[in-house]
């Protein structure tokens, strides 16, 4: 079957700096990078590296950026038919300020995926979104398809509370659960529990909360599991998130549980913070299996 993503695709500009400036500051860069971004597009890396057939839907502009990324995803066999490049709005554009303690500043311009349209509904294999892109653009997809659904409400726009009935698995970080929930931060786990179960809309459905370096944690209706995050020494944890999900999309569309795909997901999360940025260090499958064995 196949994994399709819509979502967000963003060409990254990070910059480093001794510090990151104050307001008003003007602060000289020591290096600059462009990589592929978005929370969409790392996610479909996420899941063709872990080897799912992966379809890519967003919008990009009819510009150099969006050529490149277009590229880029293609380069890792990643269906990018559609993938449109609108006329009159540039490709998403994440600026990002990294100083030397790993701290940053990040301004997004949302460009193209903020004029996503609504993609026809997905009949088989895992449909998978985040919220970088419309909610009107999701909720028609997310009503009208029969596949498994899954929904990573992230960054936490409450807007999207309208997809919870429409989605399978739901999958939240930590903030993302108290922002949902609506309750202050959850840490002990009997907590995180509880209010990833007042998130629950329908029989049957999941929620998935990520919880760093301590794992995760599925919880339905009448069942919940921890999942330990596998031990690593990271070296930047940014894209962890997306990782995680790409990986449980493909072990999902495979037809592998909820129960067995988790495990996968964390060690895929736990590799992909042992490089640096999001897409490029989305691990192989041979890499995420050698973990496991
Ligand atoms: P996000 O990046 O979206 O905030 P998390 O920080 O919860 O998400 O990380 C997502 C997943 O990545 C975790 O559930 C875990 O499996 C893995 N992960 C994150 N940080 C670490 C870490 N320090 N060591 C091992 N695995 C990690």
């Amino acid at each position: 079957m196949a994994v399709h993503i819509v979502g967000s695709i963003n060409l990254d500009i990070i910059t480093s700096l001794d510090h990151l400036p104050l307001p008003g500051e003007t602060v000289m860069a020591k290096a600059t990078a462009r990589l592929p971004g978005g929370k969409g597009a790392n996610q479909a890396v996420a899941a063709a590296r872990m080897g799912a057939q992966t379809r890519m839907v967003g919008a990009v502009g009819n510009d150099d950026a969006g050529r490149w990324m277009r590229e880029r995803l293609a380069r890792d066999g990643i269906a990018v038919s559609g993938v449109v490049a609108l006329e009159g709005v540039e490709t998403g554009t994440a600026y990002i300020a990294v100083d030397a303690e790993g701290e940053n500043q990040i301004v997004v311009v949302s460009g193209a995926n903020a004029r996503l349209t609504p993609p026809g509904p997905v009949n088989e294999g895992v449909l998978l979104a985040q919220l970088e892109v419309p909610v009107g653009a999701l909720l028609p997809v997310f009503r009208n398809s029969k596949c498994i659904r899954i929904l990573n409400a992230a960054p936490a726009v409450l807007a999207a509370d309208v997809l919870l009935d429409h989605v399978d698995v739901l999958v939240v970080n930590q903030t993302e659960l108290a922002a949902f929930a609506c309750c202050g931060p959850v840490d002990a786990l009997p907590a995180v529990v509880r209010e990833a179960r007042s998130l629950i809309r329908h029989e049957d459905q999941a929620v998935v909360v990520t919880l760093g370096a301590r794992g995760s944690v599925a919880v339905k209706k009448h069942w919940d599991i921890h999942v330990p995050a596998v031990p690593v020494i990271p070296v930047d944890t940014v894209g962890a998130g997306d990782s995680f999900c790409g990986a449980l999309a493909a072990l999902l569309d495979e037809g592998r549980s909820l129960a067995e795909a988790l495990p996968w997901a964390s060690a895929a999360a736990a590799l992909c913070t042992l490089g640096q940025g999001a897409a490029p260090s989305m691990p192989m499958r041979a890499a995420v299996a050698d973990l496991l064995s």
